[in-house]
């Protein structure tokens, strides 16, 4: 037996059922003398978890087991009998000196005679680390919540819709400090409306299965307006119960909704005028036409500017981009209240207006087409154009929104076809005439394949000599129904369609290869047309129909008219100067007809000036005509160029050209165009033939 065990069996010991229960009980205990802090008995627990064998226990005080910094807290803790009663947190110190963290529990007992304090103790060390963890994880979640770029907020809706959570987010989208908030509720913070929205939204919200979104304008605390998106559902409870709390998850969308809102506008507006687009005018004729009736017609009106090209070739982009946006003002400004004008691109207008009357929309095409006659201002610069207008009417020519816009650019056709500057109605005649242009269009395409065209070929006189300088080449197609077809019945179409390109190489390798086979002083005249300059293979058929042919270039001469300059200069002049290069020489064909002929001729050095024939047709008798014949002979001479007059039918004509000191002529007169064989007999028939074939001419 120990002295303690020893000490146990005495007066104011416990018996031996306490002695055992002590001894055995699964929590550390131990009694020690307050006055000397010495252990006066230990239990098995306590040996267990400090790890002191009961030997050391019996030499050491209770300020052994604490660290330095915790034994003046114990000794006045044990003078004041403060852990009595309740439990005291401590820090114990075990034999391998690690830590354990303890709640203790004394009692005032009567050991061995003597005033004595049992102490019980409770590790803790797991507990704590539980409850460490468990408070981890709360200011984890709280630190997440706070740092949630959403404002996240919870109300209580037993209490009224206080908020008990509202994070930083949400203090920084509304404008307030998350402090002032929790604990009050909306209608602290806004306007009765405002609050009762939110109180509705959370109502509604609450009640419902799944979560809702709500998206509105709201004032913030410093005034500012912004657009807030914020999806609310009640938290279900834990155990079951109905939920008390309404969960609220809340954005700031004002930048994205007016990012939205750019991105829509600038999907249906064009960027340069800021009008609607051609996706805007879509849907909005859409609309219109289908809710036009007998009682409330609307008309669509495509507007074009003649030869915008023409303005943004000479005038640069700039300008052409400053024309157009005046245009724009301008038939805006003539627009009525609920009429729409749209740019569907380029120098394309759209309107649609809402009719009373044809003769009213007559006075309005009237109207835009007077005021777009106004100079625009260009810089400083007055420039005058003219626009072409294209007018259907809903449901009068069409009720279908496709049919209608069809029918519009028709109609705008035709006002092209016409000379422009004007408006034309849809009539019926310009679909069957669409019709037709696209049945050509399929039977120019089969006569490619079957081979149907066949050059004609009109001799090309020097008056120097009464000689034949050459032929000019021009297209006939032997069509298998409609007999020889004359190049005006479907050229046209060919360049619309693009046709041309392959034609047009065609006419060059059958021409070349001709011609190759006359003698060498004859040359071959072949005209090209403006759709074929827009083409960059131009220059290389060109080169491949000569070396194909073996025709030296300068045999070979190239008609164009001034519309290949209206297209586009800045494409065709690098075009005509590099045919140039190769010795093919370049003609400009019906001189004085276009615009601003005499402008072309310093742009560029033809070779050949042909005057058109319509100012041949009365030259005897019109003393105007015969001054621009002669200004043409000044100029030739002045450019260095060749002058020839085309359409001579009379021998006065023919006089009178010769006097004026032209130098070469074509027209009935010398030679119809004719068939190739016909053209070999005359080459080989030479002068005589020739000579023979014109007085046959002039007999008839
Ligand atoms: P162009 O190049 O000015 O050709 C002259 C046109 O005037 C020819 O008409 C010719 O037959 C006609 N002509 C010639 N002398 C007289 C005359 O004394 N009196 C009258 N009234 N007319 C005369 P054609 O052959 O019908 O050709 C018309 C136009 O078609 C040509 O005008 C030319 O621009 C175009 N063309 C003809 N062949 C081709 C071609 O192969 N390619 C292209 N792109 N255009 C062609
Ligand atoms: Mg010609
Ligand atoms: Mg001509």
């Amino acid at each position: 037996m120990t002295g303690i065990q020893r000490a146990f069996v005495s007066n104011d010991t416990p018996n031996d059922d306490f002695q055992s229960l002590f001894a055995t009980h699964p929590s550390p205990m131990w009694v020690y003398d307050p006055d000397t802090l010495h252990f006066l008995i230990v239990n098995n627990a306590a040996i267990d978890l400090y790890g002191y064998s009961r030997e050391t226990y019996a030499a050491m005080t209770v300020l052994d087991i604490r660290p330095t910094h915790e034994r003046q807290r114990m000794i006045t803790a044990v003078h004041a009998r403060s852990d009595m009663e309740r439990a005291e947190r401590w820090t114990h110190l075990k034999a391998d000196g690690t830590m354990v963290e303890v709640l203790t529990y004394g009692r005032s007992v009567r050991f061995n005679g003597r005033d004595a304090i049992l102490a019980i103790v409770q590790d803790q060390t797991e507990v704590n680390a539980a409850h460490r963890e468990v408070s981890d994880t709360r200011s984890l979640l709280d630190s997440i919540v706070d740092n949630l770029p959403v404002g996240v907020f919870v109300k209580d809706m037993e209490a009224d819709g206080l908020y008990i959570l509202f994070n930083e987010a949400c203090g920084a989208i509304v404008g307030r400090n998350s402090v002032d908030v929790v604990g009050r509720s909306d209608h602290i913070f806004y306007d009765e409306k405002q609050a009762a929205a939110f109180r509705e939204q959370d109502m509604r919200a609450f009640a419902a299965e799944a979560a809702i979104s709500f998206e509105e304008t709201m004032r913030r605390s410093d005034g500012v307006e912004r657009m807030l998106r914020t999806v609310k559902r009640a938290l279900p409870s834990v155990d079951g119960s109905p939920p008390r709390y309404l969960l609220g998850i809340s954005q700031d969308v004002t930048e994205e909704r007016s990012v939205e809102a750019r991105l829509a506008y600038m999907a249906m507006h064009d960027a340069l005028t800021g009008m609607p687009n051609r996706a805007f005018f879509a849907d909005q004729i859409r609309r219109a036409a289908k809710a036009a009736t007998l009682e409330q017609p609307i008309a669509l009106l495509y507007l074009d500017v003649d030869h915008f090209k023409h303005i943004n070739d000479s005038k640069g982009h700039a300008a052409g981009d400053a024309l157009l946006c005046q245009v724009a003002q301008r038939l805006t400004a003539l627009a009525r209240p609920g009429d729409f004008v749209a740019r569907l691109g380029g120098d394309e207008f759209a309107l649609v207006v809402r009719l009373d009357r044809e003769s009213c929309i007559e006075r309005f095409a009237k109207s835009l087409l007077t005021s777009l006659s106004q100079p625009f201002d260009l810089d400083g610069v007055n420039e005058h154009v003219t626009c072409s207008i294209g007018i259907a009417l809903a449901p009068d020519h069409a009720d279908d929104d496709d049919v209608l816009m069809r029918h519009a650019d028709l109609a705008l056709y035709a006002a092209k076809e016409s000379g422009r500057s004007t408006y034309r109605f849809y009539e019926p005649s310009m679909r069957m005439e669409a019709e037709r242009r696209h049945l050509l269009t399929v039977e120019l395409r089969e006569a490619l394949q079957q081979n149907q065209f066949e050059l004609y070929y009109q001799p090309i006189v020097q008056l120097e000599n009464d000689g034949l300088a050459g032929f000019e080449a021009l297209i006939r197609w032997n069509h298998p129904e409609r007999g020889l077809v004359p190049p005006m019945d479907f050229i046209p179409v060919a360049e619309e369609t693009g046709l041309i390109v392959a034609i047009g190489e065609w006419v060059l390798r059958e021409a070349c290869r001709t011609a190759a086979s006359w003698p060498k002083h004859l040359k071959i005249a072949v005209n090209l047309s403006v759709s074929q300059f827009r083409h960059n293979s131009l220059l290389a058929s060109v080169v491949s129909a000569l070396d194909e042919s073996g025709l030296r270039p300068e045999r070979l001469e190239i008609e164009i008219t001034e519309s290949v300059f209206l297209a586009d200069v800045g494409q065709s002049l690098p075009l005509l100067k590099a045919l140039k290069e190769l010795g093919i020489r370049i003609a400009i064909d019906d001189f004085g007809t276009g615009y601003s002929s005499f402008s072309y001729l310093r742009a560029f050095a033809f070779d050949k000036i042909k005057l058109d024939r319509s100012f041949i047709a009365g030259i005897e008798t019109d003393p105007g005509n015969l001054a621009i014949v002669r200004a043409v002979v000044g100029i030739g001479s002045g450019f260095n160029a060749t002058t020839l007059a085309e359409g001579i039918e009379t021998e006065e004509q023919l006089t009178k050209l010769r006097q004026e000191g032209f130098n070469e002529v074509q027209g009935y007169l010398l030679g119809k165009p004719m068939p190739l064989a016909q053209a070999q007999a005359l080459i080989t028939g030479g002068v005589s033939a020739f000579a023979a074939a014109a007085a046959a001419a002039a007999a008839r």
